[in-house]
């Protein structure tokens, strides 16, 4: 029988094609991103042939001047219009209120042309904003963010048909189809809960029949449930904290994680990096996602199929009466 060291040592042996590792094969986002908007692209002219007149409607609601938010912006408007979507961006002024910013949504949930709203965060205004009752403001019809109440609790019920499922979680789940590794009974690892990444991402998997395990900043040996991941997805916002060793050999890792370090070597004079230590975690995974270039554009592309699937479901309402 062999000790748990020989047994280490024929896992990573058998990674090893004539005495070299061989790196993880790499999940590209913008190449998936751009098949789902291509997908999307038909089905929208699927949609006008049908309804001839009729075209999706999207709004993104931003409350003041973040040059972050502008940017992410820009990258949903630019998405939306190659698309077919109707895209409209309102702007509201950085002294709004939190009333205003109510009532400018309670006037988007009553325009039957928009079938999605997303609120852009944060929210910068200068007055105190409660962004938990901005978001839940949204009509849970037009939640193509998936971030009300109505619509996270539908999720965590299992309910994935009858809601919107975050677009960060769902660009994971479509990267982790790439590969054709199925998820269910696989021992899944998610480090962070927040309402965006890791709180749906568990449920999103736990109801695709893995066994999942959330870590978070309280979690203690991380790096031993890291190890046991055959799929690990990581949305902690803290550059490069997963390290190559910790990674169980062949795991599918994907990394949703957007750090901005210091780079002397760029213009800019910083690069973005992931949650995961990318170069030592290659050696050891079987599949991996870059940043950027692996989740980023998939949430863009998530939230199209969102808008997409809401303005479906309108036009199957308006037919059934
Ligand atoms: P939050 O800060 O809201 O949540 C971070 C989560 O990570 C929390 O649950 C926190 O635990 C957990 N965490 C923090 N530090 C540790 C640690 N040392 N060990 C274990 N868990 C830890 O971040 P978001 O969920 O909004 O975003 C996560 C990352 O994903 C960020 O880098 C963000 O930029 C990126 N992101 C990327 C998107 C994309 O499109 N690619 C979209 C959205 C986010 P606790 O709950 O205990 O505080």
């Amino acid at each position: 029988m062999l000790s748990s060291a020989g047994l280490a040592l024929r896992r990573w042996a058998s990674g090893c094609q004539g005495g070299r590792r061989t790196l993880a094969t790499v999940i590209s986002g913008n190449k998936t991103s751009q098949l789902v908007r291509e997908r999307l692209k038909k089905d929208v002219e699927k949609m006008r042939k049908e309804v001839p007149g009729f075209r999706p409607g999207l709004v993104v609601l931003q409350v003041g001047d973040r040059d972050d938010s502008n940017l992410y912006i820009s990258m949903k408007l630019k998405a939306a219009a190659e698309i077919g979507i109707d895209a409209n961006h309102i702007r509201l002024p950085k002294s709004s209120t939190e009333e205003e910013v109510l009532s400018c949504i309670m006037s988007v949930n009553e325009n039957p042309a928009i079938h999605g709203l997303i609120v852009q965060l944060p929210l910068d205004s200068v007055h105190r904003i409660d962004t938990e009752a901005v978001t839940d403001a949204v009509s849970p019809l037009k939640d193509v963010d998936g971030l009300t109440s109505i619509n996270a609790g539908k999720l965590s019920r299992g309910d994935l048909g009858q809601c919107f499922i975050p677009c960060t979680p769902n660009g994971c789940m479509e990267l982790i189809r790439q590969t054709g590794v199925s998820v269910v009974g696989k021992n899944v690892v998610v480090i962070g809960r927040s309402k965006i990444v890791g709180a749906p991402m568990h449920d999103l998997l736990l109801w695709s029949h893995a066994t999942v395990t959330t870590c978070h900043s309280k979690t203690t040996d991380l790096p031993d449930h890291v190890g046991r991941a055959d799929i690990l997805v990581v949305g902690a916002g803290r550059a490069e904290m997963v390290k190559g060793d910790w990674v169980k050999e062949g795991a599918v890792v994907i990394d949703c994680g957007i750090n901005h370090v210091p780079d002397d070597s760029k213009p800019s004079g910083k690069r973005v990096v992931g949650d995961v230590h990318y170069s030592s975690a290659r050696e050891r995974a079987g599949y991996i996602t870059p940043v950027p270039g692996g989740v980023g554009p998939m949430t863009v592309a998530m939230l199209m199929e969102n808008t997409v699937q809401s303005a479906w479901r309108f036009v199957r309402r308006q037919q059934s009466g």
